[in-house]
């Protein structure tokens, strides 16, 4: 089997699917021409000549790219993000950019300006987001790998929600150069994929220190695939009580239990902990993730790039105008809650406080942390809703990443791993690690595996 004849392989796959799917936003039309350079120059990069999916939020040198969003329908970038430089010098073939919640602010995919993605094992249920497409491209057999982004869940949800792997590592771990932002001190890339070697071989391609972000890490990059092991003897897991939230699906618990179970019979310790500053992670979230957001978002304006309104008088109507016609509702609904937490009259009750609750949180999560190797719970409480059930009910929406949104506000690594069903729907565990140690959230997902 040839690059070539693999990339047209899967191409075919996509395009049988995309009219009932839609799992991608643009798909590569130059990706047969990539994978036939592969084939003639013979690389022998760690992904030579395999396909791989992007979210459309990370940038690609003369490919759309558009986070979703209608502000960035037609905006053609220039150059490349970081991680997809690394995956083009291991020979992997960019296949296409996949759909996502406008600007990664969603936990369905139904506010893409390109339309709702559809979970592969029930097309009336959402795939979970934002990285929905991701997910959506990997559960349906599309393609062995994908890239996401993680900021509140957006890679763990959609995982749990499609019965696939999916990790996001350290904050810091892997560059956010070219990565377009939503809340800089949470954002962080990962990968999904059905096996967790996949994802292992993918992880230490695209992780490591990059000039161009200040924020990622000069820590060396483990190989995780070939450290793989399933040896789980005296390995301590905690389980915060508060992660058995009210309101989660019986048959979530039941599964969830069930795998913890199994990991005491591979040798594992568990043991209960409490995160008593759990409830209130939601509002923190909320709070810095929109301010982070409006903040980063004042770049869309109409000028330099992306969608710009027509018959304007004059400069302040095209700012205005641009930006009401090119963002949707929930991206609006986040500037004007980050705008007004950041202003001057309201920045000390709350982005203040938040960030003050998100240190004590912080500091409960290494507490445990410093006992224990690894934290296990539920990914979600439920698995993957119906299309349109929470669409007009955002707090109902926010709720939902009430398990995740803790691994991003301590810059954790954390993977959900497939464990059981509900409803006929795939359940997800969630494993999250120690700082940097990814190998430790590897192997106990291999274990389970
Ligand atoms: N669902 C969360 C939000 O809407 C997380 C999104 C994400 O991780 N990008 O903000």
């Amino acid at each position: 089997l040839t690059a070539q004849d693999l990339t047209q392989q899967t191409l075919d796959d996509i395009n049988a699917k995309e009219d009932k799917l839609n799992a991608f936003i643009t798909v590569n039309d130059k990706a047969v021409d990539d994978a036939k350079k592969i084939d003639e120059k013979g690389i022998n990069g760690r992904l030579s000549g395999i396909p791989i999916a992007i979210k459309d939020n990370i940038v690609t040198n003369g490919i759309k790219t558009t986070a979703a969003s209608k502000i960035l329908y037609n905006f053609m970038p220039v150059y490349s993000a970081t991680v997809l430089e690394k995956l083009e010098n291991a020979g992997a073939i960019d296949i296409g950019k996949t759909n996502l919640d406008e600007f990664a602010m969603g936990s369905s995919t139904e506010t893409s300006h390109f339309g709702t993605t559809k979970n592969p094992w029930d097309f009336s249920r959402v795939p979970g987001g934002s990285s929905g497409g991701s997910a959506a491209a990997v559960a349906s057999g599309d393609v062995v790998a994908a890239l996401g982004t993680d900021t509140g869940g957006s890679i763990r949800q959609p995982a749990a929600f499609n019965g696939i792997f999916g990790i996001k590592p350290t904050y810091g771990r892997v560059s956010r150069w070219g990565v377009i932002a939503f809340a800089s001190s949470l954002d962080q890339v990962g990968v999904m994929s059905k096996r967790v070697e996949d994802s292992a071989e993918v992880l230490s391609v695209i992780a490591g220190h990059d000039d161009h972000d200040s924020t990622s890490s000069e820590k060396e990059v483990p190989d995780y695939r070939a450290n793989l092991n399933k040896d789980m003897t005296g390995v301590k897991i905690a389980v915060p009580k508060e992660f058995y939230h009210e309101g989660t699906h019986p048959d979530v618990l039941d599964n969830v239990n069930k795998a913890l179970d199994a990991y005491k019979k591979m040798g594992a310790t568990v043991e209960e902990v409490s995160l008593p500053s759990l409830k209130h992670a939601v509002e923190v979230y909320y709070i810095l993730a929109s301010s982070e957001a409006s903040s980063n978002l004042q770049r869309y304006d109409g000028v330099r790039y992306g969608y710009r309104a027509k018959d304007v008088k004059n400069i302040k109507d095209l700012f205005v105008n641009s930006r009401s016609e090119g963002f949707g509702d929930e991206v609006k609904r986040r500037i004007m809650l980050g705008t007004f937490a950041l202003s001057a009259g309201a920045y000390d009750a709350y982005f203040k406080k938040a960030a003050q609750v998100r240190t004590i949180f912080i500091n409960e999560m290494t507490d445990v942390l410093k006992d224990y190797d690894l934290i296990m719970g539920p990914s979600t409480t439920t698995p993957a809703f119906k299309i349109g059930e929470k669409v007009d009910d955002p707090l109902a929406m926010y709720m939902n990443d009430i398990l995740t949104i803790p691994a991003n506000l301590a810059g954790l690594p954390a993977a959900s791993v497939p464990a059981g069903l509900a409803d006929g729907m795939p359940v997800g565990l969630q494993i999250i690690g120690k700082p940097f140690a990814e190998q430790d959230v590897f192997n106990a997902a291999y274990a389970l595996q």
